[in-house]
């Protein structure tokens, strides 16, 4: 990765971490997860208003290392107002990502800001992190309810 774009993406994942896009429980929230990760500490909270498919709102709480924040604000700004085969199709992309690095078919480049995790998958213990908030998704999603752990 060129240099510039790893100071970029840095700043990116920073600027998540300590501004938390949607870190709140959403007005007329009907679905919720928890999702932990032991390995890290990192324990957080997705909240969605789902009405039919569509995720209308979603937001998080708790609290975790920056990456874990980081992932968790990005992902709450990429799914409003989007389906849950989006919301799938999104995480399959995402996880893909994360787990396979430069092997992955995804193109970092088309998941707008989340190409800031791209570099994550060089340090496996970085990609539970990163890959906390997505799981607890699939969980609120699924309606479950049970909560979610990393190991
Ligand atoms: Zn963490």
């Amino acid at each position: 990765m060129k240099s510039e774009l790893r100071d970029l993406y840095q700043e990116v994942v920073i600027d998540h971490s300590k501004n938390p896009r949607n870190f709140r429980k959403p007005e007329g929230a009907n679905r919720s997860a928890e999702g932990i990760n032991p390995l890290c500490g990192d324990e957080i909270t997705v909240h969605l208003k789902l009405a039919g498919d569509v995720i209308q709102d979603i937001g998080f709480q708790g609290a975790g290392c920056a990456i874990s924040k980081a992932s968790a604000s990005m992902m709450t700004a990429a799914l409003k107002n989007k389906t849950k085969a989006e919301a799938e199709s999104l995480f399959e992309r995402v996880h893909s990502m994360l787990t396979e690095g430069p092997k992955s078919s995804v193109n970092p480049e088309e998941l707008g800001k989340l190409a800031a995790l791209s570099g994550v998958w060089e340090f496996p213990v970085r990609v539970k992190c990163a890959s906390l908030a997505w799981h607890t998704l699939r969980s609120a999603l699924a309606g479950s309810g049970a909560p979610v752990s990393t190991e």
